[in-house]
């Protein structure tokens, strides 16, 4: 078999085998394949697509190109959750102890942020003490009494992703279906759930930019789910505008637990509330209206903070932070961001709000920055409200007094301010089952 043939018989739009797929998902993850030549067939698939059977054979080789963790143990309740990436998305920190006050068992594996877009890795690393690597005795142990632990993606979950997501990365082939389906899939399947809620973001901050793109995404990666024998299910969610009203890993710990205690922002709980009912239906067979119904009350009653504390105490963090978060980091500069004129949002671009962010401290601009925990944004004002001269649109918050001005006119830059009134979108576009 000789990848030069693979290559040209994608760029012609016909099918690969399932032998050729394997053949150079296996090359490319062993080095015996060259960069270039899995260049040119990533832009093939670009351009050509993938049928069903090829992207569900790539993505079992990916997710087979590594480990595979074994959650049996929790027979039919095991649920993951997943998010495409966005802005002020740390609905993880709610889902996780609200899905397991549910009755869930998570065993969730998470990453770090990516460019504009957080992980919930970050977030969890600004509360002091919180270990984000744990033995696999520990982590089981975890699951099994509280219901939930949250760990960093294994060194070897998915090396074929990997490598390809950062050639994808700098060769202008991210945007695929078939090669994001089997880039997020190729990672959940081997992390071992039975029930996968997969939240799609569509929008300026998410990679898929209409609605409809983002439900193509949705439709395929549970059409692939099921095939591996996997109960999967896809909200589609905006993410035009920031989730909630905080940007940065400590300021989202703390609007997180305002969520955890009745408070939290209205976007930020209907998604929250709807992934974590949507996986208790899947796992524990309920009905919608039962699962949003008792969602909202364990979210109301506090049982999911409880269950919050619980779960950042045995891996370390200490509760005392829960119960007064201003105690986690916090920033020793802020600057408001003033609307000079009046008149109604009409857009926030919630990528250049991420990479205001980042320039603040919040993200990484390479792999080895460091994270400035304390750095971050605080809206005071969402797409669709009005604003008269003189209010406060947004703070910016960092260590480095330096990042501020820099950090205020990329914010600035995200905001179209209009005359007249707009109407605010769903915020939950659709729901696949
Ligand atoms: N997230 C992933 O893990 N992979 C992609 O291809 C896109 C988003």
């Amino acid at each position: 078999m000789r990848i030069y043939d693979i290559i040209i018989k994608k760029k012609r739009g016909e099918e690969l085998t399932d032998e050729e797929i394997r053949f150079f998902v296996n090359g490319y993850t062993d080095g015996s394949l060259p960069d270039y030549q899995i260049s040119a067939l990533l832009m093939a698939i670009c351009f050509s697509g993938m049928n069903e059977r090829e992207t569900c054979t790539l993505t079992d080789a990916i997710a087979k190109s590594g480990d595979c963790v074994d959650l049996s143990a929790f027979g039919h309740l095991s649920a993951d959750k997943h998010s495409t990436g966005g802005v002020g998305d740390k609905t993880t920190l709610i889902v996780a102890p609200l899905a397991a006050a549910l009755g869930c068992k998570v065993a969730k594996m998470s990453g770090r942020g990516l460019g504009h877009t957080g992980g919930t890795i970050d977030k969890l690393e600004a509360f002091p003490g919180y270990r984000t690597t744990l033995s696999p005795e520990e982590f089981f142990k975890n699951v099994r009494d509280i219901g939930v632990s949250v760990i960093d993606q294994s060194g070897n979950l998915a090396p074929a992703d990997k490598k390809l997501y950062a050639l994808r990365d700098v060769t202008g082939t991210v945007d695929s279906i078939p090669l994001i389906t089997s880039s997020i899939m190729g990672k959940k399947l081997p992390s071992g759930a039975h029930n996968i809620v997969l939240d799609v973001k569509y929008g300026s901050g998410a990679f898929m930019k209409s609605a409809e793109d983002a439900e193509a995404l949705a439709e395929e990666m549970v059409k692939i789910g099921k095939l591996s024998k996997r109960q999967v299910a896809a909200l589609v969610t905006d993410m035009d505008t920031p989730l909630g009203f905080a940007i940065g890993n400590a300021l989202e710990i703390k609007e997180a637990i305002a969520a955890l205690s009745g408070n939290g922002p209205e976007d930020l709980v209907e998604v929250s509330v709807s992934i974590a009912a949507t996986m208790a239906q899947l796992a524990l067979g309920l009905s919608s209206d039962e699962a949003h119904t008792a969602a909202r009350s364990l979210l109301f009653d506090g049982t999911a903070l409880e269950k919050f504390k619980e779960w950042i105490s045995a891996q370390g963090g200490e509760v005392a932070y829960i119960d007064n978060p201003q105690m986690l980091p916090t920033a020793k500069y802020t600057l408001d961001v003033i609307a000079e004129g009046d008149g109604y949002i009409e857009k926030m671009n919630a990528e250049a709000i991420g990479v205001s962010a980042m320039e603040l401290g919040a993200g990484r601009k390479k792999k080895d920055d460091k994270i400035d925990f304390a750095a971050g944004i605080v809206l005071k004002k969402k797409t669709g409200d009005r604003v008269t001269q003189g209010e406060i649109i947004a703070t910016l918050h960092s260590s480095a007094e330096a990042k501020l001005s820099p950090a205020a006119e990329i914010f600035k830059s995200a905001l179209t301010i209009g005359r007249k009134p707009i109407e605010k979108k769903k915020i939950i576009y659709k729901t696949i089952l």
